[in-house]
């Protein structure tokens, strides 16, 4: 069992929406459990026109090796209606491999940790948020990336929360006792 990072971003069709669909696909692969999920948050397109971006940045635990997920996340763009006309052209879904363990991968095709991860706002923003912590392999920390990327534009979105319960063992919050009785 593998515990992973995925970038999720879309800029074509109702983007917001096909984020919290993408999670929900990955969520119902029996190979992927998705442990966690950042804010969702508004980004201005980078070296690309067309419109802003949604992102956010979902924590994963995987059966599967790094190449298998990778396809998987290819099929799932498919589904999502992803084309490819250009790079950097706008897309329906994106979902890349931020950070696969601590595995470091360089193949032609698969990169890992992610080339762009220390310089793209979208994906170290929401990554931190998930894990204050976070260590990018051969990297360091994540956070300390942040100064680098702090003139890209990025907002939060404003979004319903779910009520966080803790484990029993996390020991921590009042609510979690209430909706436990
Ligand atoms: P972008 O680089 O903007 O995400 P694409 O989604 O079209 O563009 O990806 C281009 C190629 O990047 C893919 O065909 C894939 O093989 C390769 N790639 C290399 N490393 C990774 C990774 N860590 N996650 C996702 N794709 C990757
Ligand atoms: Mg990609």
């Amino acid at each position: 069992m593998t515990v992973a990072y995925l970038g999720l971003g879309a800029n074509l069709g109702d983007a917001r929406q096909t984020l919290k669909d993408a999670v929900v696909c990955l969520a119902q692969q029996h190979t992927i459990a998705v442990l966690a999920k950042s804010s969702l948050y508004r980004t201005a397109p980078i070296d690309a026109g067309g419109d802003d971006y949604f992102n956010c940045v979902v924590k994963v635990s995987t059966t599967l090796p790094a190449r298998h997920l990778l396809r998987l996340c290819h099929t799932i763009e498919q589904h999502f209606g992803r084309e490819r006309p250009f790079r950097n052209a706008p897309r329906t879904l994106d979902l890349d491999i931020l950070l696969f363990g601590n595995s470091c991968i360089e193949e032609a095709d698969l990169v890992v940790p992610h080339p762009r991860l220390t310089e793209r706002a979208f994906a170290l923003v929401p990554l931190v948020e998930l894990d204050h912590e976070a260590i990018i392999p051969q990297r360091g920390r994540a956070d300390a990336f942040l100064a680098g990327v702090h003139d890209q534009r990025i907002e939060k979105v404003a979004t319903h929360q779910c009520p966080f319960v803790a484990p029993r063992d996390g020991r921590c919050g009042t609510d979690s006792d209430k909706l436990d009785t």
